[in-house]
Parts: structure tokens; sequence; C-alpha cells
């Protein structure tokens, strides 16, 4: 059994429609996979009907959260749920905020780049992602186009890096209102590459004791961005705090140069992921 639970399509900063990640899933040789768009469950009916034989699809979304220590900024961390009801209420309206959220952030980061003479437009780049869910792997593709980053890794490491002038950080929900939500629409909340230090600062082992205390079901501790001492820290903590564990690519399609299936869970755990998730089901045959 291969089973891969963090993947993103075009339904928020992935390249592929839900439905060729699918086939992608499937041409890799995957048993299972999740679907995991940032901030919306737009993908699900498409990944639903497009499912290719064979293949289990767990639907599930990443969700911009926030913690925030005692004594510095917040932190960005990303919450995966999975087998949500997606019709909750609460958990529906605050994903809706994260996505005005980011069309207002995406909007200044980029005005405030075209107002420097950079070649890039707010209405292009909406326009470009299809109604996906904007990110700033839409806005690095854009300054690929215009030819002044070379890759969209590029971009990330210079102007749209967190540390660059340019960069807006968002809104995001307060990790512990994060989980409490995923949790009351029935899904399981899995803590997503929580020592991935290339994308900035990270929470420490207290913090993630106070997330599980919160409700916290899982870690995500095979991811690509994160090193062999860091993934056995993280499966160390997770034994601690009896989580789930879990392991994913994150792929993106040809917005990151990781391939489909890059990191898998094993199927113990998949099966407790199963068992935890009430709100929706797996499509499967
Ligand atoms: P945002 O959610 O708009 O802050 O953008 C962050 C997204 O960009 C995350 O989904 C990351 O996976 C993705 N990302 C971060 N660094 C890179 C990179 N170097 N190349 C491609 N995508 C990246
Ligand atoms: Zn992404
Ligand atoms: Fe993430
Ligand atoms: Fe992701």
């Amino acid at each position: 059994m291969r089973i891969d639970l963090h993947t993103h399509s075009s339904a928020s900063d992935g390249t592929e429609t839900p439905a060729d990640l699918l086939r992608s899933a499937a041409a890799a040789g995957l048993d299972v996979v999740a679907l995991t768009d940032h901030d919306t469950t737009a993908g699900w009916q498409v990944a639903a009907s497009a499912r290719p034989p064979g293949l289990t699809v767990v639907p599930g979304m990443e969700m911009s959260c926030r913690w925030f220590p005692a004594d510095s900024p917040p932190i960005s961390v990303h919450l995966l749920a999975y087998l949500f009801d997606p019709t909750h209420p609460g958990f529906a309206a605050e994903r809706a905020r994260l996505r005005d959220e980011r069309l207002a952030r995406g909007e200044r980061i980029v005005r405030a780049l075209a107002a420097d003479g950079h070649p890039v437009s707010w209405e292009r780049i909406v326009e470009q992602s299809d109604g996906g869910v904007v990110g700033r792997p839409h806005i690095a593709r854009a300054l690929v186009d215009a030819g002044v980053v070379e890759s969209v890794d590029h971009a990330f490491t210079t102007l749209l890096h967190h540390h660059s002038p340019y960069y807006v950080a968002k809104v995001d929900t307060d990790v512990r209102e994060g989980i409490a939500l995923v949790r009351a629409a029935g899904g399981v909340p899995v803590f997503a590459h929580g020592l991935a230090t290339k994308r900035g600062r990270v929470v420490g082992d207290a913090a993630v004791a106070a997330m599980a205390e919160a409700g916290l079901l899982g870690i995500e501790v095979d991811h690509p961005d994160h090193a062999p001492d860091e993934r056995l820290h993280l499966r160390g903590l997770a034994a601690d705090l009896g989580l789930i564990v879990t392991g994913s690519s994150d792929y993106h399609g040809t917005n990151k140069t990781t391939v489909i299936g890059a990191c898998t869970t094993d199927p113990h755990q998949f099966e407790a992921i199963l068992a935890a998730g009430t709100g929706s089901a797996p499509f499967r045959d």
C-alpha cells in the first residue's frame, strides 16, 4: 500500500486539475491519495467523479493557521484536515474568510511589486488562477512569465521570501481555533511540515504539546522539507503525545520539483485516520 496524504491541485496552487492529479497519483502507483488544497474543498466533487478505479481518495484540506508565542510575533503553521464535514457552518465560514484574506494579501504584494516597476498584474494573476485559491506560487509564476526571475523557486528565495520587503503576512486562524473547527466538523487535524525551517520560524515542542491538548490528532513527520534529524525528533514527539504519524509529498505539480508519492504514510497510521474521521467518507471502490 502506497499512501500520500498531502497534495495540491489547481483548486489552490498546484498546476494539475484535480482529475489530472488523480491520474498522476494512479500512474505513480499510489493506492491512496488525499487532496489537500489550501483553504478550500472546491476540488472534492471533481475528485470524487474523476477517481480512477482502484484509487482511494481522501477528501482533505490544508488550513492556514498561526501559533502565537508569548514573546514574539505569530508563527505560520499549516494544519492538514481530513474527512471533515464540508458543510459545517463555522468551519465553512472560516475557510471563506481565509480565502478573502489570501486575495487581499496577494493583491497588496502584487501592487507593491508593480509599483516598483515589476511587470506583473493582479488582474492577470487572478484570471490565470482560474478560480483556484491564490497563493504566492501564482505570483511566482507571473514573475517567471514576465522574465523577472528564472524559476518559481528563485521567486521564493528573492522577491516573495518572507524577509522580502514585498512580503505581506496573512491573518491566519489561531491554530487552536483551527483544530477545534476541524474536530467540530468531524475531521482529523494533522500538523503539516512542522520543522520546515526554510519556510520561516517553526514552533517548539511546547506548542505542539499545547496543540495536542487542543485536539490535534497527528503530525506529518516524513515531508520533503524535513531533514533526517527533524523527522527523528517529530517521530519521538508524536510517540510522547500519542499522535498519528503521517508522511506525504506536498505535491504541487510543476510548481515544485517534488514528485507525487515522494514520502508516504504507513497503512496502520492511515487506518487510525480513517477511524477518527467522521465528517465525510473517502471516495473508494
Ligand atoms: P502562501 O500560502 O501564499 O504563503 O504560499 C506558500 C505556498 O508556496 C506553500 O504551499 C508552499 O508549498 C509554496 N512554496 C513555498 N516555497 C516554495 C518554493 N520554493 N517553490 C515552490 N513553492 C513553494
Ligand atoms: Zn501550496
Ligand atoms: Fe503547507
Ligand atoms: Fe501543502
